[in-house]
């Protein structure tokens, strides 16, 4: 087939499957642009309504993110204030979408020709210490997957990008778990150290899933997996969500960010010191001196596909998804442009010989599977 010819089949295979993105950090951009509705299409974002319909996506999960840098009350309040983002999208437009509560409505809302907006949780620090009520309580607003923590550690779980601290998950990490699996949550190990991962893995009486990570044999990041996890992930049934960031898609490229992000940290110092006590001023300055500094040249996608083969071949397709962390990233493969792009994975994973069966599993049926199997043990 001629490569317009291909491009058209992903498009119209695109309208057809049922498409999810299990990691979307635009709920976040909402809280610096607070006049842009939905659906509107937005110069500052890579998602909205227009483009998940031109898109052919069907079930986007939302991402209630929380900072490392927020703290006990803080980090409760901010995660309650994006979760109201994302009802409030729901309530906004009832006609074109609605909240996922089980892996059911997915399906169900496509039929009725609605987006399933799948509520989820980056970093669990707003679970406060001892309080198990505020798992259940995000359960009841709609989170369906989460992940105990994020660039740094926290009370319930060590980071791949921190020194550790619990060797792991922490014992109130542990009872986290073991609620998620009562209610039906999804345990989300993208982030998380290895030794979390394997806690994890041996905890959870459900499979879990990596919501955003790619594979560290191919770019070796501590926030990629190894070939060990990815077995264990695999064997438990559970699935990794491929992620478009550049920095965890590409050798070469995480070489160049590494070198800016030192020259950004070596400059942003001496901003702190020059502007001690004015926290506004040093803001403004380094966002000055980050916009200035030019990043390198992103990556070709053709990279991000070497992951998708790397996992085929190591554990098999059935164990592969997208977890793009649009609206989270700052830079991607060069050919995408935002959510719409998604056209050219269909379009490459068909030019690799995948069968209209296996994009199905690929863009929903590996994830949802994992989802069923959650609220099984759950209803035990
Ligand atoms: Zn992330």
């Amino acid at each position: 087939m001629r490569h317009d010819d291909i491009l058209n089949r992903s498009r119209e295979l695109n309208q057809k499957l049922t498409v999810l993105d299990t990691h979307l950090d635009t709920p976040s951009r909402v809280l610096n642009l607070p006049d842009w509705a939905l659906h509107e299409k937005s110069e500052e974002t890579l998602v909205d309504l227009p483009r998940m319909r031109a898109a052919g996506v069907n079930a986007p999960f939302m991402v209630v993110y929380t900072s490392p840098s927020l703290k006990g009350q803080d980090a409760l309040a901010h995660a309650l204030a994006l979760s109201d983002v994302i009802s409030g999208w729901v309530e906004e437009y009832p006609r074109e979408l609605s909240l996922a509560r089980a892996a059911s409505d997915v399906p169900a809302a496509k039929r009725a020709g609605k987006i399933s907006v799948v509520m989820c949780m980056e970093n669990s620090s707003p679970i406060l210490e001892g309080r198990l009520d505020l798992v259940r309580t995000f359960y009841r607003l709609g989170v369906r997957y989460m992940s105990l923590c994020h660039f740094k550690n926290n009370h319930l779980c060590d980071s791949s990008t921190d020194d550790p601290l619990h060797g792991g998950v922490s014992k109130f990490g542990e009872e986290v778990i073991a609620e998620a699996n009562r209610l039906g949550i999804m345990l989300d190990v993208s982030h998380i150290s290895d030794d979390a991962v394997r806690d994890h893995l041996r905890l959870s009486k459900a499979p879990i899933i990596a919501s955003h990570s790619n594979v560290r044999k191919l770019c070796d990041h501590p926030r990629n997996l190894t070939d060990e996890l990815i077995r264990g992930i695999a064997r438990g049934g559970g699935v990794i969500q491929l992620n478009f960031a550049a920095q965890y898609v590409s050798a070469d490229y995480l070489v160049k960010y590494n070198e800016r992000k030192a020259l950004l940290e070596l400059k942003e110092k001496e901003i702190d010191e020059r502007f001690a006590g004015q926290e506004e001023k040093a803001k403004a300055e380094k966002e000055k001196l980050s916009a200035s500094t030019p990043r390198p040249p992103p990556p070709p996608l053709e990279d991000w596909f070497e992951h998708v083969d790397y996992i085929a071949d190591l554990v098999g397709k059935e164990f592969i998804g997208l977890g793009s962390d649009f609206d989270g990233i700052g830079a991607w493969p060069g050919e995408l442009e935002d959510i719409t792009s998604i056209d050219l994975i269909t379009a490459g994973l068909l030019k690799r010989g995948w069968s209209e069966k296996e994009l199905a599993g690929f863009y929903s049926g590996n994830l949802l599977r994992v989802w069923r199997k959650v609220e099984e043990v759950a209803g035990r």
